[in-house]
């Protein structure tokens, strides 16, 4: 990572959707490696991209985890089906997540990352007892390959996530800092928040979204092109260098239909750039 610059432009990407060289054609040379929860992470998978990442001279900061059986679709469905919320699939996606640990430690990457879910707000509730512990569980095993393993924001408000970091109580637990998911899940103004959280906050997400409508509270927030949503790109960015982030900033681009999706991240570097 030490040939990359702070505030640096990259991409969060996907494994078996995106290939390498149509990323690296969008003027960056560093991203995020996203892992769809069908992509088997074998050691031949592995030497594969390091192989390919070596010969593009690109670098992965972050693997991020994902996992069979989310569903974004509103808010009471990514409640009951993402990250270690749900019952029913914690000891596979907890194994899954210490696969993705090992993988990453194959590429020489020193962060993982994945939502973890709604936290809830009661540290005696069982779910928060349980997501605690596993978060634990990975920290300690991602330590053991020198990694960070960092949370993605936005399904809680940041004073919410500042307590749950105290009590995991892990020097290796980090932030993924994404500011338009504080606004698509109503938590809260992403610019106070990101002064909040700074301490923790080892990678952010270039995302730009609008609040969920006032008179549906199930309903998500839209997407939208960066600068064209509520975040507030260049405040976001002039907030980044008052806090003193070095790390670099993560082009994320969520949008349904496909080719959409690539031109609006292509057409979202120079904007980007022009920002830092
Ligand atoms: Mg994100």
């Amino acid at each position: 990572m030490s040939n990359l610059n702070a505030l640096e432009v990259g991409m969060m990407f996907w494994a078996e959707r995106d290939t390498l060289a149509e990323i690296k054609s969008m003027g960056v040379r560093c991203g995020q490696l996203c892992m769809a929860g069908e992509v088997a992470l074998t050691a031949e998978y592995a030497a594969k991209w390091k192989a390919d990442l070596a010969a593009n001279d690109f670098t992965v900061v972050t693997c991020f985890a994902a996992y069979t059986g989310e569903d974004y679709a509103d808010i009471p469905t990514v409640q009951r089906t993402v990250g270690f919320i749900p019952p029913a699939t914690r000891a596979e996606r907890l194994q899954r997540t210490l696969e993705l640990s090992d993988f990453a430690a194959a590429l020489g990457v020193m962060s993982i990352a994945c939502h973890v879910g709604f936290v809830p707000e009661d540290q005696a509730d069982p779910d928060y007892i349980a997501v605690r512990d596993m978060v634990r569980r990975v920290c300690d095993y991602a330590a053991n390959h020198g990694q960070t393993f960092a949370l993605e924001t936005g399904q809680e408000p940041a004073h919410v996530l500042l307590e749950f970091f105290k009590d995991v109580d892990r020097a290796n637990l980090k932030i993924n800092f994404d500011p338009a998911n504080l606004i698509l899940y109503g938590s809260g103004e992403p610019l106070p928040a990101v002064r909040v959280l700074a301490e923790h906050v080892v990678t952010v997400h270039a995302k730009d979204g609008d609040w969920p409508p006032a008179d549906n509270k199930d309903a998500l927030g839209t997407e939208r092109r960066l600068g064209e949503g509520s975040v507030n790109m260049p405040a976001f960015v002039q907030t980044l260098k008052e806090v003193g982030y070095q790390g670099q900033l993560f082009i994320e681009r969520e949008a349904m239909d496909p080719v959409e999706r690539i031109n609006d991240m292509r057409s979202e570097v120079p904007y980007l750039k022009g920002l830092v």
